[in-house]
């Protein structure tokens, strides 16, 4: 904090949801926060295209949650209730569908109707000041770093284009289109986002991507206009700790993201405005005891279903889908998978935390170009 008091100023670096939610969290408990954002705007490396906002991992509808949080969902959100998946060759397919809805559809830049620009409205009209175009790479007072990814678990790169086919939400899960992942083409009032998620063999995403190109043109007779490409990378971790003396770190930049589909909308949102609140109180292990007690089990349970998924590959995936009865609720299932279990926490400190590197602990002997290992030294996400 620069000065001492409730109106003491507290840096903020990064405009992403966990920044900015973090800033509103400040402003609504009356203090004052400063944004700086190294781009010209909000959501600036997005075009518009299409993400989830999760609704799985509770009985409690997410933008109730949010609503509690201090965040009003003032941004375009349709609700998601039926998804059509596909196995690996495109032939068997499933429709799982939900009572409420699976998860919303929120579109990510920085035009009016979007998450970010309707996250830095409310940050605006808090009095927050945003400062674009301003890399930070110190908090020598203190702060709260919400950088967002600083190196590369999983990659999702895909195209934003414009299409007359009617609204629909569609998976196929194949490991030559998306190893360890899946492919999604994400239809709402004629824009359309394609896109592939991959979590191993990043270096041949243009030949994965093509690939999904194919299958859902080819699988809907699609025509692609004007298309715009977007692409961006994803981490999670589980930190020991996401507090270095009077820094809070929040949202991507602690690794905060469902490990097991890169779901981090809600992650990032709650821990910023937790990181916001106890900053704010000079409680900084309140912030500790958040995250331990809210976002923890999900991750670590997570992680786990992860592990299991990695091991399906084709055959697997093709095993579940046949399998899946369709009268199911899929929300009760994912909330069901994602339920912290005894058995998943021992499975957790067994099988997957040797490989669940912490951000905050820089890994020495790695040379992946996708890195970002000697953080925060060198703070510089893509
Ligand atoms: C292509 C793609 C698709 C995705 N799909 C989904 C989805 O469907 N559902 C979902 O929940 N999640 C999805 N995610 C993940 C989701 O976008 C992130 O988890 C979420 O945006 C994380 O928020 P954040 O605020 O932590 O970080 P970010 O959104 O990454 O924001 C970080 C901000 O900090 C800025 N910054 C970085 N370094 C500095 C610095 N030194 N100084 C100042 N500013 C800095 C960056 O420019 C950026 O604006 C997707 C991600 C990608 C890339």
């Amino acid at each position: 904090m620069g000065i001492s008091g409730n109106r003491s100023l507290i840096e903020i670096s990064g405009a992403g949801p966990a920044g900015l939610a973090a800033a509103i969290a400040v402003a609504r408990g009356g203090g004052r926060a400063r944004v700086y954002e190294r781009r010209d705007d909000v959501g600036a490396r997005f075009h518009g295209d299409f993400q989830g906002l999760e609704n799985w991992t509770t009985r409690i509808d997410v933008l109730a949650e949010l609503n509690e949080t201090g965040i009003a969902p003032d941004f375009e959100h349709t609700p998601v209730n039926e998804v059509t998946c596909f196995g690996p060759n495109g032939d068997i397919q499933r429709r799982v569908r939900s009572q409420q809805p699976l998860f919303y559809l929120v579109r990510r830049g920085s035009e009016p109707g979007t998450l970010d620009y309707g996250l830095k409205q409310q940050a605006l009209a808090a009095g927050i000041d945003i400062r674009f175009g301003k890399t930070l790479r110190k908090l020598p007072a203190g702060g709260i770093v919400t950088e967002g990814p600083h190196r590369a678990d999983a990659i999702a790169a895909g195209y934003l284009f414009e299409t007359e086919k009617p609204d629909g939400v569609y998976a196929i899960v194949s490991e030559q289109l998306a190893p360890g992942g899946y492919a999604y083409l994400l239809i709402c009032n004629h824009r359309a986002t394609l896109a592939t998620c991959l979590f191993s063999d990043f270096h041949n995403e243009r030949r994965y991507l093509e690939r999904s190109v194919e299958f859902f043109t080819g699988k809907f007779n699609l025509q692609i206009d004007n298309p715009r490409r977007f692409g961006g990378t994803g981490n999670f971790a589980l930190p020991k700790s996401a507090r270095k003396r009077n820094i809070l770190y929040a949202g991507e930049a602690a690794g905060f993201q469902d490990p097991l589909f890169g779901f981090g909308i809600r992650f990032a949102i709650l821990s910023g405005a937790a990181a916001g609140r106890a900053h704010l109180a000079g409680k900084f292990e309140q912030y500790e005891s958040f995250w331990k007690h809210r976002l923890r089990d999900f991750h670590k349970t997570a992680a786990v279903n992860r592990w299991f998924y990695e091991r399906l590959g084709n055959r697997g995936y093709n095993r579940l889908l046949k399998h899946y009865p369709e009268g199911r609720d899929i929300r009760e299932c994912m909330r069901r998978a994602y339920a912290p279990r005894l058995w998943k926490r021992i499975w957790y400190h067994l099988a997957v935390a040797r490989n669940h590197t912490p951000l905050l602990n820089p890994h020495a002997d790695c040379d992946c170009t996708w890195c970002r290992c000697l953080y925060p030294a060198q703070s510089s996400n893509t």
